[in-house]
């Protein structure tokens, strides 16, 4: 058996490659629009808490649905800072953080999910187009690659299920050129790639062409459904709504009720300086595919319109007490494994240096993929726990909020995956030894030709999990 990512690399390569590196994401370097604080106490029909992804699509949406309609976004802090301008900035068409867990959780409603994920990434692609949005969209397809023997078969029973094509070695070595790549899986429709940034700036141009009113350094600070509607309070004033949708993702929910629903994983990425015309050929990637390898700890990359590679994921953290911090954000030892990672996959590109590296906390639930809820006698609707596949998802999960607030039963509001919430995290201590554990087990089965142990088994069977 092959372990591929633990060979030894170099840490002179490692040091020298990361010694560039600025810290911050590399989408977020790029000239920002600035929305005004709120003035003062206002009314509105709805107000959307959260200026990330899912908050601007609810926002947009809103305002198409009723153009009349009074819309408020607020922000603690700027559009598009968090998640939104940190990600990957793969559009999976998936809702069910990819086919398995669909699948295995919702097998009657799968196909119809599937379905529903497909019009989503177009119904995106429709939005840009007519938003005239420059976000760099791209309809790459999603390529997976099998670096150890047992994910091979994987691959090709996927591609037998009709997930996509089955690449043999040489194959996907055609198309990237990698030595740890053994075979690949490409899908061609599903997936496409988008500057994550340049998205989230641009949902805010649009809704703000809509009539939508966005105030940043709004932080709201409580939430109380009263007779004359649902009034949240910041330090600029007290907004009394209408309709309210929390779109606030992992940070601390406004309604205690959630609290124990999702836990901060910390995603940690980096950002190549853009590669010259040279350097790319030698690795190929000519289709520019989005890539992820098929381990339980997978690494994701793409590449950015000027030619940087994004690298990210694997060494996904829990940090004790669920907390979200900026301080577990820059964390030498997951850059530096990450980096050797890079240099594994890639070895011809040992003169590429790295310019940007960032994290960013995922919001993740029991299941893996979105749960929505309504509060508020039906006034407050929210969603939480996308677990790492939130670029799409978001804006299917904007139109669930609106329908959900509107009342009328729609195909949306009757999935039983809208239906459900998902089971909580254990508080603290449990939660973190739970989560370790699980981490554990999965690393072991990536080492161990994929074999699942007595405690994935059992949380595989009562439908709960840990993932990034
Ligand atoms: C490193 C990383 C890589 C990722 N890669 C991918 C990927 O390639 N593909 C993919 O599909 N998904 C990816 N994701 C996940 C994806 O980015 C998220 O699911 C998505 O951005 C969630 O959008 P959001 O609007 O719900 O949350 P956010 O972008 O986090 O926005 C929530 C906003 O709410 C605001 N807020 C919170 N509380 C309050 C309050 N009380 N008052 C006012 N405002 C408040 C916050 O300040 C924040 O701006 C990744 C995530 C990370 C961190």
């Amino acid at each position: 058996m092959r372990i591929v990512f633990d060979h030894a690399v170099d840490q002179g390569l490692i040091g020298r490659a990361l010694a560039p590196a600025v810290f911050g994401s590399m989408w977020l370097d790029i000239p920002r629009p600035d929305y005004p604080r709120l003035p003062g106490a206002t009314t509105c029909d709805l107000l959307v808490v959260g200026g990330g992804y899912t908050g601007l699509w609810t926002a947009l949406h809103a305002a198409e649905r009723d153009p009349d309609a009074r819309v408020v976004v607020i922000e603690a802090e700027r559009i598009g800072w968090a998640a939104s301008g940190r990600n990957g900035g793969f559009v999976d068409a998936s809702l069910t953080h990819g086919a398995e867990n669909g699948k295995s959780r919702w097998p009657d409603e799968f196909d119809q999910l599937e379905r529903m994920g497909l019009e989503n990434l177009n119904g995106m692609a429709a939005d840009i187009e007519k938003y005239g949005m420059r976000v760099d969209w791209q309809r790459t397809g999603m390529l997976a690659v099998a670096t150890e023997e047992h994910q091979v078969p994987w691959l090709r029973d996927a591609a037998a299920d009709g997930d996509g094509n089955f690449l043999d070695q040489a194959a996907v070595r055609a198309e990237v050129n990698s030595p740890t790549y053994l075979a690949g899986l490409f899908s061609a429709d599903t997936c496409a790639i988008v500057d994550p940034a340049r998205l989230v700036f641009e949902l805010a141009r649009a809704c703000t062409e809509k009539g939508v009113r966005i105030h940043e350094h709004t932080d709201a600070r409580g939430i109380k459904n009263e007779t004359g509607g649902v009034a949240v309070t910041t330090a600029s004033g007290t907004i009394t709504a209408k309709r309210v949708v929390l779109a606030t993702n992992v940070f601390p929910s406004l309604l205690k009720r959630n609290r124990l629903h999702t836990v901060p994983v910390y995603d940690h990425v980096l950002g190549t300086e853009p590669l010259t015309a040279e350097q790319l050929d030698r690795i190929g990637w000519r289709s520019r595919q989005g890539i992820s390898d098929c381990g339980n700890q997978f690494h994701y990359y793409r590449l950015s319109a000027d030619n940087r590679i994004l690298w990210g994921g694997y060494d996904a953290m829990y940090h004790w007490g669920r907390r979200v911090d900026p301080r577990h954000e820059d964390r030498p030892d997951s850059f530096r494994k990450i980096a050797a990672h890079f240099f594994i996959t890639f070895p011809q590109l040992a003169d590429v240096r790295f310019s940007h590296r960032w994290a960013g906390p995922i919001d993740t639930n029991t299941r893996f993929c979105a749960h929505w809820g309504l509060a508020g006698r039906g006034r407050i609707a929210y969603v939480n726990g996308f677990t790492g596949l939130g670029v799409g998802a978001t804006r299917f999960a904007a139109d669930v909020c609106l329908d959900l607030l509107d009342g009328r039963p729609t195909e949306r509001t009757q999935l039983e995956m809208v239906r459900k919430r998902p089971l909580p995290f254990p508080p603290e201590p449990l939660a973190s030894v739970g989560i370790q554990l699980t981490r554990r087990s999965l690393d072991r089965a990536d080492h161990n030709a994929g074999r699942r142990n007595l405690l994935l088994r059992t949380l595989d069977s009562l439908g709960l999990g840990f993932d990034s």
